[in-house]
């Protein structure tokens, strides 16, 4: 059954057919940032998932929604970024994509031991990313209780790479 949030969310997520590549359908969550109350009711509903101490964003759509999650649940915010773009010391982890690899990384001494903390991304394709994330949190000392995105993207079984771990899609498609 579709609730009241998930339909407003279906509703602002816009499909650009092959972007950024031919083939790929891009899920644009322009509208819904777009939209006061829909972005509102988003960022309640991820900030009241769990009780923790840090919220993860994963470069970059997901440092839009994971930033004022972490205001929302009075937690920290930390960033995973591309590889190069952190200024202190880091940690990193690498992960294949369809063609080549991509390598992410978090600052080393971004969490305290056992900090709790959520990942929260945009969309959950493959599961690469977030399996990379999970990977790295852990090694930087923190505890991963749940990854969080907006749309998960069933045909792509990313959710079967994060075995183990809390994994949360406000819409399924
Ligand atoms: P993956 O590692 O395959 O799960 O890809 C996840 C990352 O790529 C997320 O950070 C998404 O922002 C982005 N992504 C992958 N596929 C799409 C898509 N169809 N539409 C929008 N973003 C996507």
């Amino acid at each position: 059954m579709k609730t009241e949030l998930s339909t407003m969310i279906l509703a602002r997520i816009r499909d650009i057919p092959d972007y950024p590549q031919p083939g790929v359908l891009f899920k644009d969550i322009t509208p819904l940032l777009d939209d006061p109350v829909a972005f509102a009711a988003v960022v309640d509903e991820l900030a009241g998932l769990h009780q923790v101490d840090k919220i993860v964003g994963i470069e970059a759509r997901g440092f839009i929604l994971a930033a004022p999650v972490a205001y929302r649940a009075a937690a920290g915010f930390v960033p995973v970024r591309k590889k190069g773009k952190l200024p202190a010391a880091t940690l990193e982890a690498s992960y294949d994509l369809e063609y080549g690899s991509a390598t992410i990384e978090v600052h080393a001494d971004a969490f305290q031991p056992g900090d709790r903390v959520l990942i929260v991304d945009d969309v959950l394709a493959t599961g690469g990313t977030a399996e990379a994330t999970v990977e790295l949190v852990s090694r930087a000392g923190a505890e991963v209780v749940g990854v969080a995105v907006l749309m998960e993207l069933a045909f792509l079984k990313g959710r079967e790479r994060l075995t183990g771990v809390d994994t949360h899609a406000l819409v399924i498609v």
